[in-house]
């Protein structure tokens, strides 16, 4: 085979990106390195180490191999594996704030990623303000002098609100302040992030990266001014994936096009078919042309994941219980992103500071997995039969 130089387009790159046969004696994926120490073969290579490994914990083939296939589908100029995605999230926040420092952090971030803010960031003197997701242009009124990150995440987490990109990045730019964006939800294939104006993307690549349920792994990609900051981040703190782990996230990543589309198309039908159930008051899912951020949607993105919320009609906790309980295809738990569909309750009046959440009834997030679609609907209808004998 002939290496190519040519422009390869975004499912031919999640083939080619990042596989190097060779320098593995012509296998086609690359080797997990299982490595901590590097053997130099002299003391001047010591003392310059400037041989293409240095340690394992700074990188292998088998997790560069990864970074790159990331970083050459995203768009980002570099990428770097962390333990987790939260991992990630942190290592971006610690690359670009320090003490006296204020941050402006969307209000439908992950969960985790406030608990970060509020817990760590605020300890360690960094002032966090929670802007709603909604603001667009208009969060340059919220923009100090001292205000060094706009972290964004789009759509948002459970609630799906969709967030101008663009216009926010626009507006900390004028102002200086690097653009840190979650881009979890569309994955690196759905969503580029930096030709919207982000600085920094992060992926919890535990979920369509990986995509079988069997990893946690994290990434976080830089544009060309600030990658080497965000690599000192990383190296400092000592952030690394297993190799295992990143083996895993490089060999899901060659089946993201073809998974995505089935958990996109299943989860369309889904959240079509539960727009349509009387025991449901409103469904968030921005694909379809009922939600408010449908417009933004069509315009910042290639496709839509399988994750998306229904907020239900009022029911008591015993009802909705009877319905989620007997689920036989659609199991309970977080995370999401593997090949099974999943369901879980969220509450965001819960930890949300700067929005209004609508809703009294009782919200649920759906994965929609690989299964067949009437399978999927059948085992919820049977659920809301459940439900019903009960209100
Ligand atoms: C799951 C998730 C994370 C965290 O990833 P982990 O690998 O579970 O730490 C971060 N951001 C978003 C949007 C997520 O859904």
């Amino acid at each position: 085979m002939k290496k190519t130089e040519k422009p390869q387009n975004p499912e031919t790159r999640l083939v080619t990106s990042g596989r190097d046969p060779e320098n593995n004696h012509g296998f086609v994926n690359p080797p997990v390195y299982h490595a901590s120490t590097v053997l130099y073969p002299t003391l001047e290579a010591i003392r310059k180490r400037e041989q293409d490994y240095t340690y394992g914990r700074t990188g292998t083939p088998t997790t560069e191999s990864l970074q790159d296939a990331i970083a050459s589908i995203e768009g980002g100029h570099g990428t770097r594996l962390t333990s987790s995605g939260l991992g990630a999230i942190t290592v971006a926040y610690f690359a670009f704030v320090e003490a006296g420092d204020h941050i402006l952090v969307a209000d439908t971030v992950y969960r985790p990623n406030r608990v970060f803010c509020d817990r760590m960031l605020r300890a360690l003197g960094v002032e966090t303000t929670y802007y709603d997701p909604l603001i667009g242009a208009g969060i340059a009124e919220m923009m100090r002098p001292n205000t060094k990150v706009v972290f964004a995440e789009t759509p948002g987490s459970q609630t799906f609100e969709m967030l101008d990109l663009p216009a926010v990045a626009q507006a900390a730019h004028d102002r200086g302040a690097v653009v840190i964006v979650d881009n979890t939800w569309a994955s690196p294939l759905f969503c580029n992030p930096f030709a919207q104006g982000a600085d920094v993307s992060i992926q919890a690549g535990t979920k369509y990266i990986v995509g079988h349920s069997d990893a946690m792994l994290g990434a976080v990609s830089a544009n060309e001014e600030h990658f080497s900051a965000l690599k000192r981040a990383w190296e400092t703190l000592g952030q690394c994936a297993g190799p295992d782990d990143a083996y895993l996230g490089q060999r899901g990543i060659r089946t993201l096009d073809v998974r995505l589309r089935r958990h996109m198309e299943n989860g369309i039908a889904l959240a079509e078919w539960l727009e349509q159930r009387p025991e449901v008051e409103r469904v968030l899912h921005p694909a379809l042309p009922s939600h408010p951020g449908h417009e933004i949607w069509q315009r910042n993105f290639t496709g839509a994941s399988g994750l998306f919320s229904a907020v239900l009609n009022p029911v008591s906790e015993q009802a909705l219980a009877a319905m989620l309980d007997d689920l036989e295809l659609f199991g309970m738990g977080y995370s999401w992103g593997g090949y099974e569909s999943l369901v879980v309750p969220f509450d965001p009046v819960s930890y949300r500071t700067a929005t209004h959440w609508p809703s009294e009834g009782p919200a649920l997030r759906f994965h929609a997995g690989l299964e067949n679609i009437e399978d999927l609907k059948a085992d919820l209808e049977a659920g809301f039969e459940r439900m019903n004998a009960l209100r």
